[in-house]
């Protein structure tokens, strides 16, 4: 399909009892599409490598089957591609194409710091799908951190007080599952 997913990954292969911090029911719920369908946000936050990039994929699938258009997008990604199209004065078009389908994954927000006109642009983004289509963002920072990961407070309180007015939220913790995985075969100490 159109949702440009990095690798292939279901609900299925998710195990479960590697990641005792998540709740097997919310996401089960998150799999039905009933956010989607009351555009809601979802927000995946955890440390690198406990499984939310997997998860965001799995239930982008499920989304897919249900028969939403579903968009894949790293967050940085996302924003060069808007701040590419504000200077090529193109980016109402690309605000449109983002805000388009009924479900938009944002991967990985939060790995890099973003430039203050991006925390802008993206704003605008958040403004253009709020109460209109679902979001699900990964991120390896907790919300509190956010106004860092923005460089802009006041835009990321902003960002906030939309995307958490109808969210769930996941916080997973624990260590990676590869480093465990590792650790189990006696690969690492
Ligand atoms: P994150 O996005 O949190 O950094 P990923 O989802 O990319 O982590 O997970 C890293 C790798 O480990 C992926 O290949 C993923 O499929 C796998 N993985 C992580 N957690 C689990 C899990 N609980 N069960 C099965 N595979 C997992
Ligand atoms: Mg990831």
């Amino acid at each position: 399909g159109l949702a440009r997913f990095p690798f292939h990954r279901d609900l299925a292969g998710f195990d479960f009892a590697a990641q005792p911090s998540i709740d097997r029911g919310q996401v089960r719920d998150l799999a039905t599409g009933r956010f989607i369908a009351n555009g809601e946000a979802v927000l995946l936050l955890g440390p690198p490598g406990v499984g939310k990039t997997h998860l965001a994929v799995a239930i982008g699938r499920e989304a897919i089957v249900a028969g939403y258009k579903v968009l894949f997008v790293p967050a940085t990604t996302l924003v060069a591609t808007l701040a590419k199209a504000h200077i090529e004065g193109r980016l109402e078009e690309k605000l449109t194409h983002y805000a388009k389908p009924k479900l938009l994954i944002i991967d990985e927000l939060g790995y890099l710091p973003f430039e203050p006109d991006a925390a802008h642009l993206f704003f605008q983004l958040v403004s253009r799908r709020y109460e209109r289509g679902a979001m699900l963002v990964t991120s390896n920072r907790a919300v509190g951190e956010w106004g860092t990961v923005f460089g802009d407070p006041v835009v990321a309180t902003a960002i906030l007080d939309r995307m958490l007015h109808h969210s769930h939220v996941v916080t997973i913790r624990g260590e990676s599952y590869r480093l465990r995985e590792k650790r189990r075969s006696g690969l690492l100490q």
